[in-house]
C-alpha cells in the first residue's frame, strides 16, 4: 500500500496538502507538532479539521489513518520568535521577521521522517513554499530536498519529500484546493482552518478567521481575494 505522513498545523497550506495527499495516496497519516506556540488555535483546529474531513470526502475518510501530535518544545526554550513569545510582529535579524523560528522545517521534517521510519511510511508531504513568502530560508526547496537526502541518508532508507505548494502563490493555493475537493473543500478551509500568526477566531471575514492585520492574515486575504477575481 503506497502511504504517505503529512504535516499537517491545521492552517490553510497543510489542510490543502493533506487533501493533495488523499488523492495520490492509498492510506495517509497526520503530524502535528506542538512547539510552544503562544496560541492553540492552529491545534484545536487539526481534529475539527479531521473529522469534517472524514464527515464530508467519503472518497477520502477510508484513507485516513491515524493523528500523531509530537511535542517540540526545545523550539519554545530556544526562544526569540513572536510565534513562540508574546512580541510585536516585526522586522528582526537577517532580514527576516521575527515570525521566523529558527530551524524549524528541518527539525518538523526530521521528527516526521522519525515517526514515518517507525510507520513504514518514506513519504512526507508538507506545505512548504518558496513564492509569496516572507523569505524563511527553511522553507526553499533546496533546504528541503537537502533535508531529505540527510534523512536518507540517517535513516538508511529512502526519504521522499513531497512539496506540492512550493511554486505556487496563495491565490493558486486556493485553486488547487478546489481543484482537490471543489467548493466543500474550499468552505472547509475558510470555515476551519487557522492562519492567523495571533490566532484569532473571533474576527470572520470573507477569507476566513484572523485578526486580519498579521502578515500571515494579510497574504491569505491578498490570495483569496485574487482566487475569486
Ligand atoms: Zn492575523
Amino acid at each position: 500500500m503506497n502511504s504517505a505522513l503529512v504535516l499537517f498545523s491545521g492552517g490553510q497550506d497543510s489542510t490543502i496538502c493533506l487533501a493533495w495527499a488523499l488523492a495520490r495516496f492509498d492510506r495517509v497519516e497526520t503530524v502535528g507538532f506542538d512547539y510552544g506556540q503562544r496560541h492553540a488555535s492552529e491545534l484545536e483546529a487539526r481534529p475539527r479539521i479531521l473529522a469534517r474531513l472524514a464527515r464530508e470526502f467519503p472518497a477520502w475518510a477510508g484513507k485516513l489513518g491515524s493523528d500523531h501530535l509530537l511535542p517540540l518544545d526545545t523550539l519554545k526554550a530556544i526562544g526569540g520568535s513572536a510565534l513562540t513569545e508574546n512580541m510585536k510582529i516585526e522586522m528582526g535579524a537577517h532580514g527576516l521577521p521575527n515570525t521566523f523560528v529558527p530551524g524549524r522545517n528541518v527539525m518538523f521534517l526530521t521528527a516526521a521522517a522519525a515517526l514515518g521510519y517507525r510507520r513504514g511510511i518514506a513519504d512526507l508531504v508538507g506545505g512548504m513554499c518558496e513564492t509569496d513568502f516572507s523569505g524563511y530560508p527553511d522553507c526553499r526547496d533546496e533546504t528541503v530536498q537537502a533535508t531529505a537526502k540527510a534523512l536518507a541518508l540517517g535513516l538508511g532508507q529512502g526519504v521522499r519529500i513531497h512539496t506540492p505548494l512550493m511554486w505556487i502563490d496563495k491565490a493558486a493555493t486556493w485553486a488547487l484546493g478546489k481543484e482537490l475537493g471543489g467548493q466543500a473543500l474550499v468552505d472547509l478551509v475558510l470555515e476551519d482552518t487557522v492562519t492567523c500568526y495571533e490566532g484569532d477566531r473571533t474576527h470572520r471575514h470573507d477569507w476566513g478567521y484572523g485578526c486580519g492585520q498579521c502578515p500571515s492574515c494579510k497574504l491569505r486575504a491578498d490570495g483569496y481575494a485574487k482566487f475569486i477575481a
